[in-house]
């Protein structure tokens, strides 16, 4: 179904359309249709189905931007998902002036708690920042009325649990609570009676074709699996891959044993610092580089285009994890392969995925050493050409949007509203053309929209604020 045909908000429809969202999934759909209805919901749909635009969507639709405080809370598992969930918020939101905000560790507080002192909408947050800045009192949770619980099944198992009641126990009662997961099982049903009222269950089953990704599993010993690697890549022309290790150190120890200058590998752990992790998933978005070497940090949600593999270099822990990492792969319309290393003590992990997801365990044997040597020069022309840099979307959405910078703020008294008088002196400005302001102590920002920012600059020049002359300056377009 087109967006155009689900009565939505013009301008979340206009951004869906910059960003080339153009036909709903079946998940967006329905979830679109079942939340008029105002009720708690549980989704369960495939990895790579949509589901962040499906809770995203209806949110955006629903807030409204004269609210001061959050009306609507998203919590994630991981600091790189939380991170990637405001972004896609933020470019929904746009257009219709949404302001929104990731809280996550890692990052210096005093900037979330400014931001957080200027209006937001929606807040994304991993659950242990957002009880800190409940803790301190820079969270005002008292208005939300869209709770969102992404990847749920995780945010409700025991490593999670306490945090995510805690900070449930601090929002309102009558609120909407969703979930969201590509697994969810029954075990689930329980809490979910604590934390939901009458939940509606949506499990979408044939979203993406079911062989989407196709699954190959390589029998193998330990120390055998680094040569298994390599050759595998160049027999598969492996072009970007995510490949997962169960450990940290493995993790280092991998990027060590493949870095060589023309191929370009990032790694992503929890004991890296948190810049490096947000510059290196960037980075692999950006298509920076071919491989990217990860815990599971990166196994839920997130999203990167046209990864052609997901190597699991280590078979995963647990049963779930196997379906969330093989779902890097084969996203939306795509396709993708799943290529796992099994050693004698996966055996029984193996069997637990196969009973659970009806896997067809298919074993390969490793390529032998004439097709790897072929194969191994063919590679290497390939590293010679350099990998094509991706643009974010987001850009589009700014086309025609001006941000000016004045240089007075709350020093001076100055609240939103002085800035919006002064800007409605000018003719040809309406209220739609106003973006979003943030007054700072010594300075302000306020974004105009519809491709109207040269034509308040021009009128700047002559105008004051509370009586005083200022500077300003243009930002950005
Ligand atoms: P899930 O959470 O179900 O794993 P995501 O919400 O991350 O999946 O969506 C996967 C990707 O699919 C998104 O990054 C986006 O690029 C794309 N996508 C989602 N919905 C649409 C749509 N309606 N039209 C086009 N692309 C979409
Ligand atoms: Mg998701």
């Amino acid at each position: 179904m087109n967006f155009k045909d689900l009565n939505i908000d013009k301008d979340v429809l206009k951004a869906l359309d910059i960003i080339n969202y153009k036909r709903a999934t079946k998940v967006q759909e329905q979830v679109i249709k079942e939340l008029k209805n105002d009720r708690d919901l549980i989704v369960k749909s495939k990895t790579g189905s949509g589901k962040t635009a499906a809770f995203l969507i209806p949110i955006c639709e629903k807030m409204k931007i004269e609210s001061k405080n959050p009306k609507a809370l998203i919590i994630t598992p991981t600091r790189e998902l939380c991170i990637q969930i405001q972004k896609e918020a933020n470019m929904i939101g746009r257009l219709k002036r949404l302001k929104t905000t990731a809280l996550l560790g890692g990052r210096p507080l005093n900037i979330q708690i400014n931001e957080l002192k200027q209006r937001v909408h929606i807040v994304c947050a991993t659950p242990g920042r957002a009880l800190e800045h409940i803790r301190l009192n820079t969270l005002n949770l008292e208005e939300v009325e869209y709770l969102i619980i992404d990847e749920a099944d995780e945010m409700l198992s025991l490593g999670f649990m306490d945090q995510v009641k805690d900070i449930i126990s601090k929002l309102k009662k009558q609120r909407r609570t969703m979930l969201f997961s590509a697994t969810i099982e029954k075990e689930l049903e329980e809490i979910c009676k604590e934390i939901m009222i009458d939940p509606i269950r949506i499990d979408i089953k044939d979203e993406v074709k079911k062989n989407n990704i196709e699954e190959i599993f390589y029998k193998m010993k330990e120390e055998e699996k680094i040569k298994a690697l390599k050759n595998l890549i160049y027999t598969k022309k492996i072009k970007k891959a995510i490949i997962f290790c169960n450990r940290r150190d493995k993790v280092d120890e991998i990027l060590k044993k493949l870095t060589r200058e023309e191929l370009h590998i990032l790694g992503l752990h929890g004991g890296m610092s948190q810049d490096l992790r947000t510059n290196n998933i960037l980075d692999f978005k950006k298509n920076l580089a071919h491989f990217l070497i990860a815990t599971d940090v990166a196994s839920r949600g997130i999203h990167v285009d046209d990864i052609t593999h997901v190597i699991n270099y280590d078979f995963p822990e647990d049963k779930e994890n196997y379906v969330h990492r093989i779902g890097r792969t084969g996203r939306y319309k795509s396709k993708g392969h799943a290529l796992s290393f099994i050693t004698e003590d996966d055996m029984q992990m193996l069997n637990e995925v196969k009973e659970n997801y009806n896997t067809k365990v298919k074993y390969e044997n490793l390529p032998d050493k004439d097709r790897v040597k072929r194969a191994k020069k063919e590679f290497e022309r390939y590293l010679k050409t350099k990998p094509k840099m991706k643009r974010d979307i987001s850009h589009k959405l700014n086309k025609d949007i001006m941000k000016i910078r004045i240089n007075c703020g709350k020093n001076k008294k100055i609240r939103n509203i002085d800035i919006v008088g002064m800007l409605f002196n000018i003719k040809e400005i309406k209220k739609e053309d106003i973006g979003i302001i943030e007054v700072q102590t010594t300075c302000s920002y306020v974004e105009i929209f519809n491709n109207k920012g040269d034509l308040v600059l021009k009128n700047l020049k002559n105008m004051k604020l509370k009586g005083k002359s200022f500077t300003f300056k243009k930002i950005s377009k």
